[in-house]
């Protein structure tokens, strides 16, 4: 059997680089028309975006602050516009500033939960509206192990992650009546720009950790995210799906 998203319009925060990349092409790969955003990584975008259109779907790349309530409005508003329609958002962009709590700043706390968590609430207060007049809709936050677990020098962070899985099964009861599913995913630790800098020591700590004995890959993550968008997960909402080789269990 094969997924098959066509017909179907996605919108995915922070997709020029990682894990949104890999989403963002699953999605399109599977039929569906794409828009994405970015913060600043203009060239990868566009490169993005005509690869996308390679799959025979529309696409469109964005740049938008994902912390920022009126550019998700406006990201939101040209996805339905262009791109006609808007049935599957996915929450991705995120960033890590990290810290341990006596070191952490005012503005490193408060950048992570406008970038992590705010980020999840402006797109889908935005998405909501008209994902509730069509009776259709799937929300996807992209969470962390960290969320689940705790990190030191991470509280922001895992702050923000878990903020996102209270806020998904929140919106998950909100929006039932509606069909619109709403779920998390919670990737462990996958190859990125985000985890690169890691020291080999903290990469041989992280590996012990993980039953499968190593890292995951952004494609693990955006094929949890394919199938939780597609009919195959029609009767799950409120759920966190782990994609971390059983770092977290
Ligand atoms: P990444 O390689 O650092 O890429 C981050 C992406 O998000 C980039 O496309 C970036 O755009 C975009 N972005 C960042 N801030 C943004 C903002 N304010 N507005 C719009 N776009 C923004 O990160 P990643 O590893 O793919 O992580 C993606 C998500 O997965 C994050 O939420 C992260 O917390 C989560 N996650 C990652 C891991 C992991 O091991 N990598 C594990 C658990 C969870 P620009 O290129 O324009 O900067």
């Amino acid at each position: 059997m094969q997924i098959t998203l066509s017909g179907k319009t996605a919108l995915v925060t922070g997709a020029s680089r990682g894990i949104g990349r890999a989403i963002a092409t699953r999605l399109a790969q599977a039929g569906a028309n794409v828009g994405f955003t970015y913060k600043s990584s203009e060239d990868k975008a566009l490169a993005l975006q005509k690869e996308l259109e390679s799959f025979g779907v529309k696409a469109l790349a964005m740049k938008a602050d994902a912390s920022s309530f009126s550019e998700a409005q406006a990201a939101v508003d040209a996805t339905l516009s262009q791109l006609g329609g808007l049935h599957i958002l996915v929450n991705n962009a995120g960033i890590a500033r990290d810290g341990l709590l006596v070191r952490m700043s005012e503005a490193q706390w408060d950048e992570v939960i406008a970038n992590n968590l705010k980020s999840a609430f402006n797109y889908a207060k935005a998405a909501a509206r008209p994902m509730m007049q069509q009776r259709d809709g799937r929300i996807i936050n992209i969470t962390s192990v960290i969320g689940l677990m705790g990190n030191a020098g991470q509280a922001n962070y895992a702050a923000s992650k878990a903020g996102l899985i209270g806020f998904t099964k929140s919106l998950a009861k909100e929006l039932a009546s509606r069909n619109i599913l709403v779920n998390a995913v919670a990737p462990g630790w996958i190859e990125t720009d985000m985890t690169e800098g890691l020291n080999d020591e903290l990469k041989k700590q992280m590996e012990a950790l993980i039953p499968l004995k190593r890292s995951g890959k952004a494609e693990d993550v955006a094929d949890a995210v394919l199938f939780l968008s597609s009919s195959l997960a029609n009767y799950i909402t409120g759920e966190c799906l782990r994609v971390d080789g059983g770092m977290a269990m």
